[in-house]
């Protein structure tokens, strides 16, 4: 008997996203429900061949989704929010949609990151649930599978356990009872499997890598005894993924057929633990080893020697090696690239490459191909790794010296007072976060000049008129800190990934974010540097308009790093700090050019924070530095604003402040109150802005809307350090509705300025 091939999950969004393509057609109401079944069964069909004609032996069914796996699998289990609750025994195509996207008078579901990935899910809402199993979705897709192409595929479930823990709505207790209630469900779904033919099932539980305590085991243990129980000849595959299994030793004891772990994004822990506790011989070890969340062809040579290793433990008899987690992280295929650097192109892989890593090293452990042919293929690799990209001496060397270049600005008061002596900005100053709304023609122009249908001296002409409208619109407000707009960019990471060296743009690297939103991430291949400003023409521009301050606009080291696929070849530590120093000069630059105001933009800060808690240190810590090393260039008069979307950063205010940002300005209008309350524990003493107003709906807020907003924050935070600005970037928005919105904030904050004001005078 020899190794399996196996996959874990298929991308759904198809080689040139026309999964995307469908399904905005069909929310456009352009296509038929028909059509649209039919196209997305097309499309279906077209990924198992793939995987078929390649040779993987355990093709994964059930992993295609219309918009998302937590959401079918929710559904599937009649787990529904109560106001998307229907009498059908059905959910109809509609309802589905609606549970995702919303619909009139009924808030879409909350969707939050899949683990640490880019990709999110739909939280499934726990509110008076009444399981039952509305359809058996795997069952139909394996039937599918079996008849239209004679796979006799992997169904591939999510585990109950991991679902629930992704849920909201319950407390452990009732999590508990809903927990025996599904087991009977997922029961039946197996059983229902195990008849049409079925031999191995894939459940997917990667909450075992994040925490497991006392109870979390014991549920684990209950629920797959009783699966044992009831399909006791069906191999379960319990699979996890993205980090090192907790509790291995009990967990590898439970009845199931086999174990999946993810031997590449583990930090050498699975392994270590298979070599000090053994692995039962009676199990299949599902060895994930093909990295499924990068985009690097794989050293083939090391993976073979890797499983050598591993087959002294678990013999090859019972070895399955696939990627390490579902491919649906990383783009399709490189067949359609072309722009790239070849030394950069031939040592990439995508999922269809990925697979045939699969298939390389399957057959080559299974001695039916010579070594030859692998090392031929670990060539292109090594080579990008001895290319001139990869070894910039003046960047090294600053690496190797960062001791040089100070981190550190005087105390955060005296700065204060430097600023305020060159400002002197109002109570309550009032500002925006960078962009402005990128209307049709905005990308329209863009993509012009892309196409070479447009000079750069048109487009830039172009841009011009677009700030100098808006610096225009903003001074008729009445905004106290201008922007330039952000025009000239299409997205906050992928703008730097096109200036910076050693970052490429791939064509159609593109990856699911949430249901049919797709992101292209930037290549980092080689050493980072910058070659010349990459924003000070638009801001100097801006700036030499208006008599206001402007604030320079750039995406923070941490945030470009984490919506990128780095190189693998070195500490991801060194890739950050390498994007600091870039940034550094950046930021150098534009101070040189008289900008005064400097906003580092990190969103991103907080989804990097690892799974495990132990591991949350030193993550911090290198987050810190990277954002101080980018910003402590500067003189004390200048003035480093950052900004964050998310509201949960209780856990992580602490490092927030250690960034030592003059003035940050987070989100705070979806978060209910809660971000506000974390600063009555919390005495914040920098500039700080907590959103007034939500952004992400067109919705023109009103003036005592504001107010109370203002109010409420102004509670826990001391008027003078206060800032007033929205939640986040205006690019999404229209015009229209923007200057309406702003003009209500800056009425409010005059209000509540005049006030305050007011009361200091007679106090
Ligand atoms: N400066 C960016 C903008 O305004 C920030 C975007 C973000 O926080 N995601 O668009
Ligand atoms: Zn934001």
């Amino acid at each position: 008997m020899s190794i399996k091939s196996s996959n874990l999950g298929y991308p759904r969004i198809g080689e040139n996203r026309e999964w995307k393509k469908l399904l905005e057609l069909f929310w456009a109401g352009e296509i038929t429900e028909e059509t649209f079944e039919a196209e997305m069964e097309k499309i279906r069909l077209s990924h198992l061949r793939k995987q078929q004609e390649k040779g993987i032996e355990l093709i994964p069914v059930g992993d295609f989704s219309y918009y998302d796996h937590v959401l079918d699998t929710a559904i599937m289990f009649g787990l529904i929010p109560k106001r998307f609750k229907t009498d059908e025994k059905k959910i109809s195509l509609q309802n589905y949609f609606e549970i995702a996207r919303g619909s009139k008078g009924k808030v879409a579901s909350e969707m939050t990151k899949w683990f640490n990935t880019n990709y999110h899910y739909i939280v499934p809402e726990l509110e008076e649930a009444q399981p039952i199993l509305l359809e058996n979705r795997v069952l139909t897709l394996y039937k599918e599978a079996k008849e239209k192409l004679g796979i006799n595929g992997k169904p591939v479930i999510l585990g109950p356990v991991t679902l629930l823990a992704l849920s909201k709505g319950y407390d452990e207790q009732k999590q508990g009872e809903l927990l025996q209630a599904l087991v009977p469900l997922y029961i039946e779904v197996l059983q229902r499997l195990e008849e049409a033919g079925a031999e191995w099932i894939q459940i997917d539980e990667p909450i075992l890598v994040k925490y497991v305590d006392d109870n979390r085991l014991q549920q684990f243990k209950e629920v797959y005894a009783a699966f044992h129980q009831a399909v006791p000849n069906l191999k379960l595959i319990l699979q996890t993924y993205f980090e090192s299994l907790e509790r291995y030793e009990e967990i590898v004891q439970l009845p199931v057929a086999g174990i999946g772990l993810d031997f590449v994004h583990d930090s050498g822990q699975n392994m270590a633990h298979l070599q000090s506790f053994g692995f039962p011989n009676d199990k299949v070890l599902a060895a994930g080893i093909i990295d499924g969340r990068n985009i690097w062809k794989s050293n083939v040579q090391e993976k073979a020697a890797f499983i050598e290793t591993l087959s002294n433990i678990v013999s090859k008899d019972r070895l399955i090696i696939q990627p390490s987690n579902s491919l649906l992280h990383v783009p399709v295929t490189m067949k359609n690239e072309s722009a790239f650097d070849t030394i950069v192109k031939d040592a990439l892989a995508f999922a269809d490459e990925k697979l045939a890593e699969i298939i390389l090293l399957t057959k080559y452990l299974n001695q039916e191909i010579p070594l030859n042919e692998v090392i031929n293929y670990d060539r292109s690799v090594q080579t990008l790794n001895h290319s001139s990209f990869r070894n910039v001496k003046h960047v090294q060397d600053a690496l190797a010296n960062l001791s040089q270049y100070p981190s550190v600005r005087i105390a955060a008061a005296k700065r204060k007072e430097l600023h305020d002596e060159r400002w002197n900005l109002p109570t309550l100053p009032t500002t925006t976060i960078g962009s402005f709304p990128q209307t049709k023609e905005v990308r329209q122009q863009r993509l012009k000049w892309r196409k070479g249908e447009l000079s750069d001296e048109q487009y830039e002409q172009f841009l011009h008129v677009e700030i100098n409208k808006w610096i225009f619109i903003q001074e008729e407000i009445g905004l106290d800190v201008l922007v330039h707009g952000e025009f000239e960019r299409t997205d906050m990471v992928e703008f730097f990934g096109e200036k910076l060296e050693g970052f490429a743009v791939t064509k159609f690297g593109w990856v699911q974010s949430y249901g049919s939103r797709c992101v292209k991430p930037p290549v980092i291949y080689g050493d980072v540097f910058l070659k010349e400003p990459m924003t000070v023409k638009e801001t100097v521009y801006a700036q030499s308009l208006t008599k206001k301050p402007v604030k320079g606009m750039l995406t923070g080291p941490v945030t470009i790093l984490n919506w990128s696929f780095i190189r693998d070849d070195i500490d991801s530590a060194d890739v950050l700090n390498q994007i600091a120093l870039s940034i550094r000069q950046e930021v150098t630059a534009l101070e040189k050019n008289g900008i005064g105001m400097i906003q580092v933009d990190e969103p991103a800060l907080r989804e990097g924070l690892p799974l495990k808690q132990e591991k949350t240190e030193s993550y911090l810590k290198a987050a810190v530095y990277a954002f101080k090393l980018s910003t402590s260039s500067v003189k004390d008069e200048t003035q480093i604003h950052t900004h964050m979307c998310y509201s949960h950063f209780e856990d992580i205010i602490e490092a927030i402040d250690a960034l030592d940002a003059d003035v940050i300005s987070i989100e705070t209008s979806r978060s209910h109150g809660e971000l506000i309350k974390s600063f009555e524990d919390y005495h914040y003493q920098k500039g700080i802005g907590l959103g007034v107003y939500d952004i992400h709906s067109p919705r023109v807020p009103t003036f005592e809307e504001l107010m109370q907003n203002i109010d409420r924050a102004l509670q826990v935070l001391d008027y003078r350090i206060f800032w007033v600005n929205p939640d986040c970037g205006l690019k999404t928005r229209g015009k229209e509705e923007t200057i309406a919105a702003l003009k209500v904030m800056v009425e409010a904050a005059k209000a509540k300025r005049s006030l305050l004001n007011y009361i200091q005078y007679n106090s």
